[in-house]
């Protein structure tokens, strides 16, 4: 362990360093200090870089006479050094042969500091505050640190500065979960930091879950206008864990994204498929637990049935289907719409159109059941069955034919799935 600068002061001569922290190798920021040295008394004055005890590495400036009050600007570039604390000593030899000198710490840090994010505390709230506190060991400290928030398929949906605690080995934030002044919807979400160290160098921090879940009010859509020309598919039931995946690689192979409603019974089933999906990064919504019919059930079982789809998800993937709901055969009552929303999701999404693909038809009537209904903001209901399976990826050359393109949910709703609105 190299011995600390220690910084040293004398009344005589000063020396003053900016930025007190760089990287030599850096191209678009701090590469170098600038040191600026003041005397109060004329003199001969010498600069060097010293290791902590004391040894010279390098001389910034000669010997040379100097005027008291004139400063004198230096810089250091760092040039064959290794990271580490170094000191820039100026000594000033004054008139009468006095030597005084001072000592001002500068430190080179060519590395990316490695910032670590701890689990949020808590891990699981309804409406937070939530503690978020990063760390670095870095030798020059933290000097930025940025909390970025993004749902579960890593769409960004907003940052927000911590602040850095004195010592800048720790940045903590007590967070009341709002992004752009609005309350975080239900939902998973991945917490990451961005920041720098104190020589500028960046770098981002492992990923941290947070599960956001409390009663929200649930409203019920059929289709969702007004994000202009594009389509939301989306597959229920997922009883086929093949054709399952094989939408998944159409949709991947189309540069596309798309929406699964599937049962709990299915996702317990395939649990490989459930997670494909969100690596695809394609959205999840609830289609309750074993597929009843919800108006049937009493409330209590209702509510069952949507918990033991939400609980399979968490299980399976570490992920959630709110805020997107779509009740078996589309049959709600106001009890299924007052349940979904107590279980935390926004939305109960149905369809204005629907191919009946449950008829197994022939590809070409299937595609033109869809492009002849669909229009721009539709939501069509197809299932995950291997005859819709091996159609996609003509239906979705047909719709882009037709000027629409293919979305997810999370897509068409934006972070209006993930936000609540603006209070006003
Ligand atoms: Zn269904």
């Amino acid at each position: 362990m190299p011995r600390a600068v220690v910084p040293a002061t004398s009344t005589t001569v000063s020396v003053a360093v900016a930025p007190h922290a760089f990287n030599p190798v850096a191209t678009s920021r701090a590469h170098r200090a600038t040191v600026t040295v003041e005397t109060t008394v004329d003199g001969v004055l010498s600069i060097e870089v010293v290791t902590g005890t004391g040894v010279a590495l390098a001389t910034l400036r000669a010997p040379a006479q100097t005027t008291a009050g004139l400063p004198i600007v230096v810089r250091w570039a760092g040039t064959g050094v290794s990271d580490g604390t170094y000191g820039i000593r100026a000594t000033l030899v004054d008139t009468a042969g006095a030597t005084s000198d001072s000592v001002t710490p500068v430190i080179v840090d060519s590395a990316s500091p490695r910032i670590v994010v701890a689990a949020a505390t808590p891990e699981r709230t309804a409406r937070g505050p939530v503690t978020v506190d990063v760390s670095t060991t870095d030798r020059s400290g933290l000097s930025r640190a940025v909390l970025t928030v993004t749902n579960q398929i890593g769409t960004r949906l907003g940052t927000v500065r911590m602040p850095i605690q004195a010592d800048s080995s720790h940045a903590t934030l007590s967070w009341n979960l709002r992004l752009r002044k609005r309350l975080l919807l239900p939902g998973v979400y991945h917490l990451s930091v961005a920041g720098a160290d104190g020589a500028g160098n960046p770098a981002t921090s492992n990923s941290r879950i947070l599960l956001v879940d409390r009663a929200v009010t649930n409203t019920v859509l059929y289709s969702y206008r007004g994000v202009g020309r594009v389509i939301g598919l989306a597959f229920d039931d997922c009883v086929s864990g093949q054709a399952w995946l094989s939408i998944i690689k159409s949709f991947k192979l189309a540069k596309a994204h798309t929406t699964f409603f599937c049962n709990g019974v299915n996702v317990r089933a395939y649990p490989q498929a459930a997670r494909a999906t969100l690596a695809a990064g394609d959205t999840i919504g609830s289609h309750t637990w074993s597929h009843p019919q919800m108006p049937t059930l009493s409330s209590a079982a209702q509510a069952s049935q949507i918990q033991g789809d939400k609980d399979i998800w968490w299980q399976v993937a570490k992920a959630s289907p709110m805020p997107f709901f779509r009740p078996p055969y589309g049959l709600h009552n106001a009890t299924t719409d007052a349940v979904a929303g107590s279980k935390g999701f926004a939305y109960s999404v149905l369809w204005d159109v629907d191919p009946s693909d449950y008829l197994y038809p022939a590809p070409a009537v299937l595609v033109e059941k869809v492009t002849s209904h669909a229009r721009a903001g539709s939501i069509v209901v197809m299932h995950v069955n291997a005859n819709t399976a091996a159609t996609v990826p003509a239906l979705i050359a047909a719709l882009r034919r037709n000027g629409l393109e293919p979305k997810s949910l999370d897509e068409m709703f934006g972070v209006a799935a993930y936000l609540a609105p603006q209070p006003r």
